[in-house]
């Protein structure tokens, strides 16, 4: 138990769907391992002339299906079995939705609200050049994730062309819309979620006006929250880094985002929405229909999940439920919309900024909205049906549909030479 990785425990799931498929057994070799994970350390120079250097990857760990497609997350906790862990996951959530990617991800170890913004854009561009040779628009497209932003992609997407002499906007998506960004890229986490949930509210038993618990308070988090409320639910409860606070009548989730852009805490804002401050533990035991984990992996354990109240959990963060609190939540008749499904709307909508960037023609919000709702209701209604078919969890089912896809693709590469492409 003590040696066991992130990496082992996310491996579970595919053990888990390859369990009900018939597949060759050199399709799980192939995708139990990252491709290739490279490890630098960036060396930038800070606002007082000292130099400071901080530990950065970038993990493709499966190509497959086309280029690796994944985030770069900034925080200080970021770990080389992390990043392999949630390149894993993208790996899934692309063929999931099929899109037509594999899986990457990034990270900086480094505490992003510690730098000046001239550091924080020297740090940003010191990545893409360490990784000018990873990346590419046919080969590695990275995006936002967690404390990365529009701001910190055209930094990097501008290094990128710097180096290459070239421009090349498909190189990254989640970038500023004038330099490329897709309209409608800033909310689709939370929309894609938001989508599926409405689509399959009646199967899930969730009424019109239902009441949702929200577990971290950044992008997805917030604009759920937003498109929540405004379709006539109630957000009885929020958490942040600093704590959780509660009104079982709702939130005023306006005054919440605006309380929030201007730097503020939740539990800073609890006197003027006349909420109660509880402890962050707390959240995911309030009475709520919908329990929305939009934080890091590993919040929902063994040790708490028995204590969730809401029918449904909509995962917006990546891997925040562990294997063994999904037992539990299963038991309890919880259901439990996975990552790779739920969150999936925000590559959905890179790969809709990645497709304009190549054509050079550009959607409007109407379009990106229209093709959004409907590669979520689609893969949505397709991973349901097979865990009613096959009587498994929807995160089962969201597996085995992933996996299916891969295997095929894998099985049509041929073997020899295993690793080439
Ligand atoms: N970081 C997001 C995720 O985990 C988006 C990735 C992307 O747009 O490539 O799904």
């Amino acid at each position: 138990m003590t040696d066991e990785t992130l990496l082992d425990r996310a491996l579970i799931r595919l053990e888990e769907a390859a369990s009900h498929l018939q597949i060759d057994q050199d399709v799980i070799e192939k995708l139990k391992y990252p491709r290739e994970t490279t490890k630098t350390r960036l060396l930038i120079r800070m606002d007082d002339g000292s130099r400071k250097s901080f530990l950065a990857w970038r993990c493709r760990y499966d190509d497959t299906r086309g280029p690796t497609k994944g985030g770069i997350r900034f925080h200080p906790d970021s770990n080389i079995e992390e990043v392999e862990t949630l390149a894993f996951w993208m790996t899934f959530k692309c063929a999931v939705m099929n899109l037509p990617y594999g899986g990457g991800k990034g990270a900086v170890r480094v505490d992003p609200r510690t730098l000046s913004k001239t550091e924080l854009e020297r740090l940003s561009r010191a990545y893409m050049q360490a990784f000018a040779t990873t990346v590419g628009p046919d080969r590695d497209i990275p995006a936002p994730d967690v404390y990365t932003n529009a701001m910190i992609m055209g930094w990097m997407a501008d290094e990128y062309n710097q180096i290459t002499g070239s421009v090349t906007p498909a190189v990254i998506t989640g970038k500023p819309i004038a330099l490329g960004g897709s309209l409608g890229r800033n909310d689709a986490t939370a929309r894609g979620g938001f989508y599926l949930v409405r689509h399959l509210a009646s199967e899930l038993g969730l009424a019109r006006d239902h009441t949702v618990a929200i577990q971290g308070f950044g992008n997805a988090g917030q604009f759920y929250a937003q498109l929540t409320a405004a379709d006539g639910n109630k957000v009885v409860a929020v958490s942040d880094s600093a704590g959780a606070i509660h009104k079982a009548d709702g939130l005023d989730v306006a005054k919440l985002i605006a309380g929030k852009s201007s730097g503020k805490r939740v539990t800073d804002l609890a006197a003027e929405l006349g909420a109660t401050v509880i402890p962050a533990d707390d959240l995911i035991a309030v009475e709520a229909d919908l329990l929305v984990p939009a934080a890091l992996e590993e919040m929902i354990t063994i040790d708490n999940a028995g204590s969730i109240k809401a029918k449904v959990v909509l995962e917006l963060a990546n891997g925040p439920v562990t294997a063994e609190a999904d037992k539990v939540l299963t038991k309890n008749g919880v259901v439990v919309l996975p990552d790779i499904l739920a969150n999936a709307g925000g590559v959905t909508v890179s790969y809709f900024e990645w497709v304009q960037n190549r054509q050079g023609f550009y959607w409007d919000l109407e379009e990106i909205h229209a093709r959004l709702k409907k590669m979520m209701e689609r893969e949505g209604r397709a991973v349901w049906n097979i865990a009613k078919e096959r009587d498994v969890s929807a995160r089962s089912a969201a597996y085995i549909h992933a996996l299916g896809r891969l295997a095929t693709a894998i099985e049509a590469h041929g073997t020899q030479p295993f690793f080439a492409g």
